[in-house]
């Protein structure tokens, strides 16, 4: 065991992260992250930046300000984390930490948003000693409350209106704020949560004495004001969105009984011409249920969803992206985490609820210039789906009887 900085004890070493360099793709490696970052990292299962890690990285982690242009999915919480983590790491406080001073806020809209970057930070920095404390709304307040008097705390994740109840009772006070995050800035607007923002954003340091990360998966006007109100000098990165229906997928509609879908499942899966295939369900239960069903007529696959416990899904990802792999079940919330080229077929076994949903399902495959087959199953039980779908992809689609060769 080597002692690092802040007590760090591991015999973990890189060597035991090994990715192989490859054009076009930044490594983790290529960033001088600290050592148990990194171990994080490699605990988490990724290998490659995403291209909007590869676009902040350089300038957040040189503490320049950046206003980003990206949606979720994209790997933008890793993106400004990772910044936050490695100034934190490299500058450790001097003086001992006062509680209720966080040195990173993070303000995002939502609750489920929040929670979902308080998870990435604490895995992230699993292996760092830095604290990350949510407070959010819907929530106990004094639950809340008491992980704040217990221990200082590095990263608050907050949404705008239960910080204020903070703020307020002085429970939490802003000034020591180094970093100040603020995600999807467009959605704080349409939810009419920018006053609450401002109010914040005033209780922190000057914009000259911080560093401020700002996203938003659009920038209009109104988005371009905030953005230039609270940043010095951004640079300003674009990450374009998954193209609406990409046209490397090949789209196909069958009209289908309820009845029918496992047996056309299983004759699909039974087909070798299905190479590398997604098949999505709308809930976990049907996940589990397809999977059990799936392997009982001797066809190998595994299930991905949220209640499938973090190891497992990596495990389970990993054997997939590998292609140990060849048929994988999944949830919609899942799915969106599945960055893997070679994926022949998409197969909706049920209509998605949201039209964007049918999207990020379908643009799992045709990736990287590939083409790819997404099949959606439409039965009288989500053909009310359908509508919303043409409107958001912009075109009219026929249902055909299902065509039992998927090439
Ligand atoms: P986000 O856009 O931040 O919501 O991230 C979407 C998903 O991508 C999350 O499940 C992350 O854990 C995952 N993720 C982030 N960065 C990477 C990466 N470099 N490699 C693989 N997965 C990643």
């Amino acid at each position: 065991m080597k002692p690092d900085t802040e007590g760090y004890m591991s015999d973990w070493t890189l060597d035991e992260f090994h990715i192989p360099e490859v054009a076009d793709k930044d490594r983790f490696h290529d960033f001088a992250l600290p050592l148990p970052l990194m171990q994080g990292i490699a605990a988490l299962g990724y290998e490659y930046c995403t291209p909007i890690q590869s676009k902040t990285l350089p300038y957040a982690l040189s503490d320049y300000d950046v206003t980003g242009q990206a949606q979720t999915g994209t790997g933008k919480t890793a993106a400004f984390l990772i910044a936050v983590l490695t100034r934190f790491w490299e500058t450790p406080l001097q003086d001992s930490a006062t509680k209720g001073h966080p040195r990173a806020l993070i303000l995002a809209p939502t609750r489920e948003l929040a929670l979902q970057i308080e998870g990435d930070a604490k895995g992230l920095s699993k292996y760092m000693g830095q604290r990350t404390v949510c407070v959010v709304g819907g929530m106990d307040f004094n639950k809340q409350l008491e992980k704040l008097d217990k221990k200082p705390v590095d990263l608050l994740v907050a949404t705008p209106g239960r910080l204020i109840d903070f703020l307020e009772r002085n429970k939490i006070s802003l000034s020591k704020v180094e970093v100040l995050v603020i995600d999807e800035a467009d959605r704080m607007l349409d939810m009419g949560f920018i006053p609450d923002v401002r109010r914040i954003v005033y209780q922190t340091p000057h914009k000259r004495r911080r560093q401020t990360l700002f996203f938003s998966a659009t920038f209009n006007d109104s988005v371009m004001r905030l953005a230039d109100s609270w940043t010095i000098d951004p640079e300003h990165v674009v990450i374009e969105p998954d193209s609406v229906a990409t046209d490397t997928v090949d789209q196909r509609f069958w009209m289908i009984g309820q009845d029918q879908k496992e047996a056309t499942l299983l004759n699909l899966c039974e087909n070798p011409a299905l190479e590398r295939a997604i098949i999505f369900a709308n809930r976990r239960d049907q996940t589990h249920r397809l999977v059990k069903f799936l392997q009982g007529k001797n066809i190998t696959c595994e299930g991905l969803a949220g209640d499938v416990p973090q190891r497992k899904r990596l495990a389970t990802l990993n054997r997939f992206k590998d292609g140990d792999l060849r048929i994988l079940v999944a949830t919609d919330v899942a799915g969106r985490g599945i960055h893997v080229d070679g994926i022949s077929h998409v197969i909706n076994y049920s209509l998605p609820e949201e039209a964007e949903d049918y999207v990020h399902r379908i643009g799992r495959t045709g990736r990287a210039g590939a083409t790819g087959i997404a099949i959606s199953f439409v039965s009288e039980d989500d053909a009310f789906n359908l509508p919303a779908i043409e409107e958001y992809i912009g075109e009219q689609v026929s249902c055909t009887v299902p065509d039992l060769n998927p090439s």
